[in-house]
């Protein structure tokens, strides 16, 4: 199946902003794919190459990328990035290119979609000494076989950085209309597996029925399910009928899976951390049975017992070397809350009976196991959830979770079933996509970031520039990383990939012309740069208009 041929789809999904458009033009295409490409076309159609819920990553920047497409169309490299400059982007700049491109490539081949993806696989294996000459090759065999428009998308796929609007509800409802297929069953089935190309293989094969029998399996990560913020307690409570309340800590939520003797543990962003946190490993060997499962808590940092802030925990986790010495530092303790899978899955049955199991299996006679402190809680004893908030906050800890007894667990989802309930007031997380330099003294420096949140394509849209909260060290730190990702610069405004994510406090949303989702911020300040999340994590246009609504 020729690239091409793919290629032709993203633009014709690029050329509509119309969601139904774009699930008949994914529906269309998708009914002619073979099992094969159909699945390697459920990951491409999302801009990469490796499921959600996989850790690799093409790992190629754009230097390396402008630098390969120079050397393809027989150009230099300043030239390239002149052009990304003017374009604003390295797709648009290979159009450009490619249209003045001085070198013939005399008996190429045309491209196909299995070439394709298994050189973009390929790229993410590479390490080593020479792995830079290695990634130009494979570069190349790509890039000088490309037409123009393969080569426009080529490179956004390498960068990650895809810009067709298609978002994973659009690939979902392709699959479901292509296959004439329930969408709930689909959105089922790519919850529970994170992986667009098992779901778009299995509903070809296996239409309806196979794709209701997917299901966890220990070893594969799943989104977690999120919390929206509260209203007040004694509204809540009766609302849910019974509720479980549990202690909020303020430290990294982890996700653990156990598969036969292997132990895995992954954060939010389903990145894999076994490696960094050995005595949490211990922990599971000796203190949960050896059965399959999937569980989650949170862990937090402590000194002398008493928990530290998030950061200490961050820097825990990131560490590749010195772990030891890290572990004797920083000791951790661990507060489990949920169980997905234990011995057969477990997201449908309700929490109460889901947190019963929890009890039953975890062996908590240490101090650093622990389940997460909980009361149940109805109409009838709101008090104990005030006295909860009060010690929790005491303790130093973040404030409440407040759960529906009666819910499934649904990955992914930021629904109304689970709430937070803070003592600090509520934040967003959001990208940087460009920033200004300051002025005289400051002139090195980014002093002002434009930051964006996500729309329903994952597109990222601008609502705020944010100036306040950091100190001197931070800003060089976030300049040095946005000159890295840098796309282009005119006069004081730089322009950079969407990669870091900053959370956002504010006074108040308003709304505003001026940005592209049509609010705005008052007074919005730097909280944190949170090394944790990723573009995906970032938070929505639809969060920030529900938030507008409700205030
Ligand atoms: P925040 O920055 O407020 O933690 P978030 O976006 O990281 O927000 P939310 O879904 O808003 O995540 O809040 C839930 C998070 O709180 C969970 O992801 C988990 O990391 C953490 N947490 C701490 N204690 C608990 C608990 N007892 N039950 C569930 N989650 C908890």
């Amino acid at each position: 199946m020729k690239y091409q041929e793919l290629v032709d789809i993203y633009s014709a999904l690029e050329a509509t902003t119309k969601r139904l458009e774009k699930t008949s033009i994914i529906a269309e295409y998708l009914k002619k794919l073979d099992e094969d490409t159909i699945g390697k076309v459920g990951l491409l159609l999302r801009g990469g190459v490796f499921p959600a819920w996989s850790s690799e990553e093409i790992g190629i920047g754009t230097k390396l990328v402008e630098r390969a497409v120079a050397e393809a169309v027989g150009t230099t490299q300043s030239k390239v990035e002149d052009a990304v400059r003017d374009n604003g982007d390295i797709g648009l700049a290979c159009i450009e290119l490619y249209s003045k491109k001085s070198q013939t490539t005399f008996f190429s081949q045309p491209l196909t979609i299995d070439f394709v993806f298994k050189s973009l696989q390929k790229l993410s294996k590479i390490t080593g000494s020479k792995s830079t000459n290695r990634k130009i090759s494979i570069l190349l065999e790509l890039l000088s076989q490309a037409s123009a428009s393969e080569a426009k998308y080529l490179t956004r796929t390498i960068t990650e950085e895809l810009r067709i609007g298609v978002g994973d509800g659009v690939v979902r409802d392709g699959i479901a209309q292509a296959f004439n297929i329930d969408k709930k069953i689909v959105e089922r089935a790519q919850m529970l597996t994170n992986d667009f190309s098992v779901v778009a293989r299995t509903a070809l094969l296996e239409g309806e029925e196979g794709l209701s029998k997917l299901n966890l399996t220990p070893g594969t990560p799943v989104k977690p399910m999120l919390a929206q913020l509260s209203p007040p307690v004694a509204e809540i409570i009766p609302e849910m009928g019974t509720a479980i309340c549990e202690t909020k800590y303020d430290g990294i939520r982890l996700q653990v899976h156990r598969n036969g003797d292997e132990i895995n543990i992954f954060t939010r962003r389903l990145e894999n951390i076994t490696h960094a946190l050995p005595e949490i490993v211990d922990l599971f060997n000796e203190h949960l049975p050896h059965e399959d499962y999937i569980v989650e808590g949170e862990v937090i940092a402590t000194r002398d017992g008493k928990p530290l802030p998030f950061q200490n925990i961050l820097h825990r986790v990131r560490r590749k070397y010195n772990v030891e010495e890290a572990m004797e530092n920083v000791p951790l303790k661990l507060f489990l809350f949920d169980v997905l899978y234990y011995e057969i899955p477990m997201i449908d049955n309700p929490l109460i009976e889901r947190r019963q199991t929890l009890e039953e299996i975890v062996d908590t006679s240490v101090d650093e196991m622990n389940l997460s402190t909980m009361i149940i809680a109805t109409q009838d004893n709101i008090p104990e959830v005030e006295e909860l908030f009060e010690t929790s906050i005491s303790a130093q800890h973040e404030g409440i979770m407040i759960k529906d007894a009666s819910q499934p667990y649904i990955p992914g989802i930021r629904g109304k079933k689970m709430l937070k309930y803070k003592a600090e007031p509520e934040t967003l997380d959001m990208i940087i996509v460009g920033g200004t330099y300051g002025i005289g003294k400051r002139g090195d420096f980014i002093g002002s970031y434009l930051v964006a949140l996500r729309d329903e394509n994952d597109d990222f849209k601008t609502v705020a520039y944010a100036a306040t909260g950091l100190d001197d060290a931070t800003l060089e730190y976030l300049t040095g990383k946005m000159k890295e990702i840098e796309i282009s610069t005119k006069g004081r405004e730089i322009v950079v990939e969407p990669k870091i994510v900053l959370e956002i406090a504010f006074s108040e949303i308003v709304e505003s012309p001026e940005y592209e989702t049509g609010y705005s911020l008052r007074f919005p300040v730097v909280k944190n740069i949170r090394k944790d999340k990723g573009p995906g994590d970032v938070d929505t246009v639809e969060r920030l208009l529900s938030m507008y609504e409700s205030r």
